[in-house]
């Protein structure tokens, strides 16, 4: 019997820390996207023994600079991939602090017939021990299907961290200083294998931005005035309410006079938002979407439709 080929995996490059340099043996004080694509693979050898590897290089940011267009260009590349039958899988190389938004973002616009697997790292790729190596490996043979029991990996968007594995749905940046930062939005929620891939896709082929929206987060005496200001910036809105979404009433008159798509989300970050209807009559749950999560959706959803209906369809699925 002919020995298996090796899976060939595209390490798509973006940046953050996985990336970082600065002083050598220091794990603070680094500059984030530094780092090539190919050097990045160059660090870790053992890739080889699992995959044939292509790199290339989307662009080497701090992920807090990620921009819609950047979004787009890496959704349209993976599409690509996705149709290229020299590929059987794709990673990511991202920072952490919004890699919870891009992965988000690509699991709803990309049909993903292969495994899309982001990783990153907290330590700089100069640090005495940097994780990034380790996360980058896991990330390979997780996309290559030797993660879990040698099965080829449920055709989605994944997180690979620290040893673990979270959907892109469910994942968020949970630590600003843990090696193992990255977690899901539920207690006791880790990746579910079997669990059904995201119906919703949005076809982004044909943009090149998209719309604004902007999360407002309230507090004890917080300026209603910050919600309009917001609303004149934005083509909708995402409300992070303290508790299940709630808020004062001075924000809930506030909020009576503006006339776009307003999403309310919690600022706990876990479990369901139930609408209060006398504070926020006609709005929109983000159910259990964190907020930067719910502005993802949002900003997608406004691409085809500002009908408040189709949106709370959208946001319920
Ligand atoms: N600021 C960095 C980034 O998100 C943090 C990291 O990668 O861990 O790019």
């Amino acid at each position: 019997m002919a020995a298996a080929r090796k899976k060939r995996i595209v390490i798509l490059a973006t940046g953050g820390t996985i990336a970082g340099v600065g002083e050598p043996g220091c794990d603070t004080g680094y500059v984030s996207g530094q780092m090539a694509a190919e050097d990045l693979v160059k660090m870790v050898p053992e890739l080889s023994e699992y995959a044939t590897i292509a790199s290339e290089q989307i662009c080497n940011v701090n992920s807090d600079d990620m921009t819609d267009a950047l979004w787009l260009k890496l959704s349209k590349r993976i599409a690509e991939l996705q149709e290229d039958d020299d590929v059987d899988g794709i990673v990511v190389t991202h920072g952490t602090d919004t890699m919870d938004e891009t992965a988000f973002f690509v699991s709803l616009t990309v049909r993903c017939e292969k495994a899309v697997v982001f990783t990153g790292s907290m330590k700089p790729a100069t640090a005495k021990n940097p994780d990034g190596p380790a996360n980058l490996l896991g990330a390979v043979r997780t996309a290559a299907g030797f993660a879990v029991d040698d099965e080829p990996p449920a055709n989605r968007v994944w997180v690979y961290f620290a040893g673990e594995l979270f959907d892109a749905r469910r994942v968020q940046k949970c630590s600003a200083s843990a090696l193992d930062a990255m977690g899901v939005d539920g207690p006791g929620v880790g990746a579910d294998w079997n669990a059904p891939a995201e119906k919703r896709f949005f076809d982004v082929s044909g943009l090149d931005s998209l719309p604004r929206v902007n999360v407002v987060y309230f507090t004890v005496d917080a300026n209603p005035k910050i919600l309009e200001y917001a609303a004149c910036v934005s083509d909708g809105l995402v409300i992070a309410g303290a508790g299940s979404g709630e808020f004062s009433l001075p924000w809930a008159s506030a909020l009576e006079k503006i006339d776009i798509p307003v999403v309310i989300a919690s600022r706990t970050h876990h479990g369901g938002v139930t609408l209060n209807e006398s504070l926020a009559p006609g709005r929109i749950s983000a159910g259990s979407l964190p907020p930067q999560k719910a502005a993802v959706l949002l900003r997608l959803a406004l691409t085809s439709t500002s009908r408040i209906p189709e949106i709370r369809r959208l946001f319920s699925e």
